[in-house]
């Protein structure tokens, strides 16, 4: 069987497919955040395991990078 590697730490994923491992390609949510942190510019490092405060943050995060969105965002609910 071909082995693959997570990318992020490298770990060792043996059966590999999103049934095993349901952050394919990463083998966690935390390499899941780190690939998102360092795709988002490098500078957010999480030395801890992940909460759900945290994944939050990201979202929120990625949410302020984005371009001003036009207001037709099926995402968002305007109260
Ligand atoms: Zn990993």
């Amino acid at each position: 069987m071909e082995k693959v590697r997570c990318p992020i730490c490298e770990r060792t994923m043996d059966q590999h497919g999103p049934k095993e491992w349901p952050d394919w390609p990463f083998c966690s949510k935390r390499c899941r955040m780190v690939d998102l942190g360092r795709w988002l510019g490098g500078t957010y490092h999480i030395d801890s395991p992940l909460k759900a405060e945290d994944v939050e943050g990201f979202a929120a995060l990625a949410d302020s990078l984005k371009p001003a969105a036009p207001s037709a965002d099926p995402h968002r609910e305007e109260a």
